[in-house]
């Protein structure tokens, strides 16, 4: 049982290109690996995360502060 012999258009190794094989048809197992490009992508989620959670605490304490100013007035 023989597969297609590919280049890779990223490292131009040849390698066999077998059904299985996950990632890009034109890219070779070591390039189809997507280490990189994930955790590229997982750190930049992070970094939305964090800016999210600082935009939401920071409305938080504006509400908490709003809330604290309408007491103050309505008990002054
Ligand atoms: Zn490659």
């Amino acid at each position: 049982m023989s597969f297609p012999i590919k280049t890779c258009v990223i490292c131009s190794e040849e390698f066999e290109l077998k059904p299985d094989k996950p990632g890009f048809a034109n890219r070779c197992p070591a390039c189809s690996a997507p280490e990189e490009t994930d955790s590229t992508k997982e750190n930049r989620r992070t970094a939305d995360d964090a800016d999210a959670r600082k935009a939401e605490s920071e409305m938080n304490e504006a509400r908490r502060r709003a809330i604290r100013d309408m007491r103050y007035r309505k008990e002054s």
